[in-house]
């Protein structure tokens, strides 16, 4: 981390800070954090970085600090954007107690601006990932979601692991024990799935099904065997490519003989 940069007036002096931050987000004219009014506001020399806005329905007194994540603190703010900075510029992350080391305030103000800044770097990569789904509620808004890395790498655990053999070491469950738990969770999979979806089968005709190559005698015994069927698909598929084809064909295996409208 530079020095240099850390010696910046603006980490130091509050005046300078709250210069520094007005410029920045005022680029356009001030803007009355509570009412939205830009450039019709009058300043109050008796009270430095305090302003008056002039629009009729408000007259609140504002600083630059309303609406961002420094407001209704009594951290000064070049406190806060020296903590800004150090989140932001160190890569291995920093801990609530190097941060009330370092800017010389207790720790409870420091694990509290953390908290703040790191909610609010939370939100805004959210909002920058955020996906849209072509769906609009009856006032206009976009339907959106968003799966951030964390979530992603946890879905995949539960991909891979969750479902018996799809994601386990192949050798260790070729032989001995790891065979009989392999086929053991193998069957209990389209059995438990099956169930979900309301088919009546016990796990020994599941397991008959699967292992022993007994014919489907009832809808609710397709049902459990199309699952293990379709789990297998995704097994010798799950290296290729997601694709419309791909993904009828799956429904296919998973429905076959099981559907009312046919
Ligand atoms: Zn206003």
């Amino acid at each position: 981390m530079s020095k240099s940069l850390l010696e910046n007036k603006i980490f130091h002096d509050a005046t300078k800070a709250r210069a520094w931050l007005e410029a920045l987000l005022w680029a356009d004219g001030r803007v009355c954090g509570y009412c939205g009014t830009v450039d019709d506001s009058t300043e109050l020399p008796a009270r430095p970085g305090f302003y008056q806005c002039n629009s009729k329905e408000c007259r609140k007194q504002f600083t630059v600090m309303v609406g961002t994540v420094f407001e209704r603190s009594h951290i000064p703010l070049n406190k806060w954007l020296c903590a800004a900075f150090l989140l932001s510029a160190s890569k291995k992350g920093i801990s609530a107690h190097q941060m009330h080391r370092m800017l010389g305030i207790t720790y409870k103000s420091a694990w509290f601006m953390m908290h703040r800044l790191r909610e609010a770097t939370t939100r805004l990569s959210r909002h920058g990932a955020s996906q849209q789904i072509g769906l609009v509620d009856s006032d206009g808004n976009y339907f959106s979601f968003c799966d951030p890395a964390p979530l992603k790498a946890t879905l995949r655990e539960l991909d891979m692991n969750a479902g018996g053999a799809l994601g386990a070491d192949d050798t260790a469950l070729s032989t001995g024990e790891g065979k009989t738990y392999l086929a053991r969770s193998l069957a209990e999979e389209p059995f438990a799935s099956s169930f979900i979806e309301g088919a009546a089968t016990t796990r020994q005709i599941a397991k008959k099904l699967i292992f022993e190559g007994r014919r489907p005698r009832t809808k609710d015994e397709r049902m459990v065997l199309n699952n293990y069927r379709a789990m297998q698909f995704i097994k010798a598929r799950k290296d290729d490519p997601l694709t419309i084809p791909m993904l009828l064909e799956l429904h296919k295996i998973v429905t076959e003989e099981t559907m009312d409208n046919r």
